[in-house]
């Protein structure tokens, strides 16, 4: 257990939505938006309420739930799952998801002899519209070296074992492109509705660090 000493200024005047009540000292990076955030609004650019509002979207409303229909609506439709390969950005607008971080989807399809990882080794460009905001790990120096340099290591670090004969595939995102990891539908899941099939589909097996739940699990 962390036992912080709390010593550090809480004293900007912009606390009304509890973004900074976790006890704990703030990041580099959370000092680092804080002051960017600070400086757009004191040039004007944009107000606090609506950084909050984004904020709040990515928070409640989009996130690997959006990316979960996708998959589904692959598995169950065979001509969307070609539209989905062929034009990942126009196939996900389909299901009404688009906008900041997706402009260009590429969606690439896990198989029997491909595994895709999807990483940015330069910072942490991520499919928001799909995905919502990266976790932690996504975004750690570690993940975005050893993806590239050992995906294999990395994948067993996530539990994901793959056969040997199985081809790893890493994504490097951009600001221009941004990959979405379409799974392997699980076996045993004939039958299943969209819906149920979307409760299998986990925010890393769309990453490609994790598998979609076996049906027994979820
Ligand atoms: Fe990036």
């Amino acid at each position: 257990m962390h036992d912080h000493d709390h010593h550090h200024d809480h004293d900007h005047d912009h606390d009304h939505d509890g973004h900074h009540r976790n006890p704990r000292p703030a990041s580099a990076e959370e000092l680092r938006a804080r002051a960017l955030e600070a400086l757009l609004v004191e040039k004007g650019i944009v107000t606090s309420d609506a950084i909050d509002a984004v904020i709040d979207r990515y928070v409640n409303d989009v996130g690997p739930q959006n990316g979960a229909k996708v998959v589904a609506r692959a598995w169950t439709d065979p001509a969307y799952r070609e539209r989905l390969l062929a034009d990942g950005t126009a196939a996900i607008g389909e299901l009404g998801f688009a906008g900041d971080e997706g402009d260009t989807m590429v969606v690439v399809e896990n198989t029997p002899q491909v595994h895709n990882v999807i990483v940015c080794t330069l910072c942490s460009c991520y499919p928001w519209p799909v995905l919502g905001l990266p976790p932690t790990w996504y975004k750690s120096a570690p993940y975005r070296a050893r993806a590239v340099a050992e995906p294999r290591a990395v994948l067993a670090d996530f539990g994901v074992e793959l056969p040997d004969d199985v081809e790893v595939r890493v994504w490097d995102s951009t600001a221009e492109v941004r990959y979405l990891v379409l799974p392997m539908r699980p076996a045993g899941t004939d039958g299943r509705s969209e819906e149920e099939l979307a409760a299998l589909v986990t925010r890393d097996s769309m990453i490609g660090t994790g598998l979609p739940l076996a049906p027994a699990a979820a």
